[in-house]
C-alpha cells in the first residue's frame, strides 16, 4: 500500500479519486485564529462524458485546475483542511467547461460531508450549538444552519396514515418524559412517521386522537412487540386493524422463557453434578447461538 493511502485511510477519505500529495509537506497555518493542519490533495477522475452535453470523453480535454480549501474532521486535536486541487475540463463539442466532482464536499461548500455528519451526530446530545461549534471549529451559525436543514425538518401530517403501521419503543434522551419514547413507522417502506416522547398509554391515546377517526379506520394492521398497552391502544384507536406480533419479539420471548426454565432446572442439581455441567454447557451453546443471531 503506498504511504499516502495510509493518510487517506486516517482521514477517512472514501473517494478513491482523491489522492493525497504526500510529496508536499503538511502545512501548519493559522485559519480563523486557530493553528490548523493543511494537507495537499488532487482530484482528477477519469471523465465518462461531458457534464453539459453528454459528449464522449474523446471530446473532453483537461483545462487547468481549481483549488479549494475543504474542512475535514480534526486530527490529533488540530482543525484539519484539505487543499484540494480539482481538475477542470473543456468540452470541444459544446465549448463548456466544468470541474471534477467529489462526494467528499458539496459544490460551493467548505465543510466536508463527514464533518457535517459528525456535527449532526453531536447535535443529538443535549449540548448548546455554541458548544458544538467550538468542538468542531466552525461558527455557531453553521451548526444552527445544519440542524435546521429542510430535509431534517419533519412535519407530521395528521390527515394520513399508511395501511400497515409498525410501533416500537426506544431510549431517546435523558430528559424525555417516561423511561422510553415511542416510534411509529410505515411497516412497508420502513419510513419514520413520528416519534412520541412518552410511550405510556394515556399519552399515546392522546397522540393518536389527533388523527381523524376516518384516517385511523384506514389502518389495516399494526406490527408491535408484546407490550400490553400497545394492544389496548390498537383496540381503542384503530377499529379495523389486525394486531401483528413481530417475529423478532416472539423469538426473544421464547428465548427468555427457555432460559428461565433452564435456570430453574439447574438449581435442582448440586453444582458439581454431571446434570449441572450438561445444563451449563447447553446454556453456553445457546447464548453463543443467540449472540451470533
Ligand atoms: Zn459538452
Amino acid at each position: 500500500m503506498p504511504q499516502s493511502h495510509y493518510i487517506e485511510n486516517l482521514l477517512d477519505l472514501k473517494d478513491t479519486n482523491i489522492e493525497i500529495l504526500s510529496e508536499v509537506p503538511i502545512e501548519h497555518q493559522i485559519i480563523r485564529n486557530k493553528a490548523c493542519k493543511v494537507l495537499a490533495a488532487r482530484l482528477s477522475p477519469a471523465i465518462e462524458a461531458c457534464h453539459a452535453c453528454g459528449s464522449l470523453p474523446d471530446q473532453v480535454i483537461k483545462h487547468g485546475t481549481k483549488t479549494s480549501l475543504v474542512k475535514l474532521c480534526s486530527v490529533t486535536g488540530f482543525d484539519t483542511y484539505l487543499r484540494l486541487k480539482k481538475q477542470r475540463y473543456y468540452c470541444k463539442s459544446c465549448h463548456s467547461t466544468f470541474t471534477a466532482k467529489t462526494k467528499l464536499v458539496r459544490k460551493g461548500c467548505v465543510l466536508s460531508q463527514p464533518l457535517k455528519t459528525a456535527i449532526l451526530l453531536e447535535a443529538q446530545h443535549i449540548r448548546s450549538e455554541k458548544d458544538i461549534a467550538r468542538t468542531f471549529g466552525v461558527s455557531h451559525q453553521t451548526v444552527h444552519r445544519l440542524i435546521l436543514q429542510p430535509q431534517l425538518q419533519r412535519k407530521t401530517s395528521f390527515d394520513y396514515l399508511p395501511s400497515f403501521l409498525s410501533m416500537d419503543e426506544f431510549k431517546s434522551v435523558k430528559s424525555a418524559q417516561g423511561a422510553m419514547s415511542f416510534i411509529l413507522c410505515d411497516a412497508y417502506n420502513k419510513e419514520l412517521i413520528d416519534i412520541v416522547e412518552d410511550r405510556r398509554l394515556p399519552s399515546l391515546i392522546r397522540y393518536f386522537h389527533r388523527y381523524d377517526l376516518q384516517v385511523r379506520k384506514r389502518v389495516r394492521g399494526v406490527v408491535i412487540d408484546m407490550y400490553e398497552p400497545y394492544i389496548q391502544l390498537i383496540k381503542q384507536c384503530f377499529p379495523n386493524a389486525e394486531i401483528i406480533i413481530d417475529r423478532f419479539h416472539v423469538v426473544q420471548h421464547l428465548n427468555r422463557a427457555m432460559n428461565q426454565l433452564r435456570i430453574q432446572t439447574m438449581k435442582k442439581f448440586p453444582i458439581h453434578s454431571v446434570e449441572y455441567k450438561l445444563l451449563m454447557n447447553a446454556s453456553l451453546k445457546l447464548s453463543h447461538f443467540q449472540r451470533k443471531r
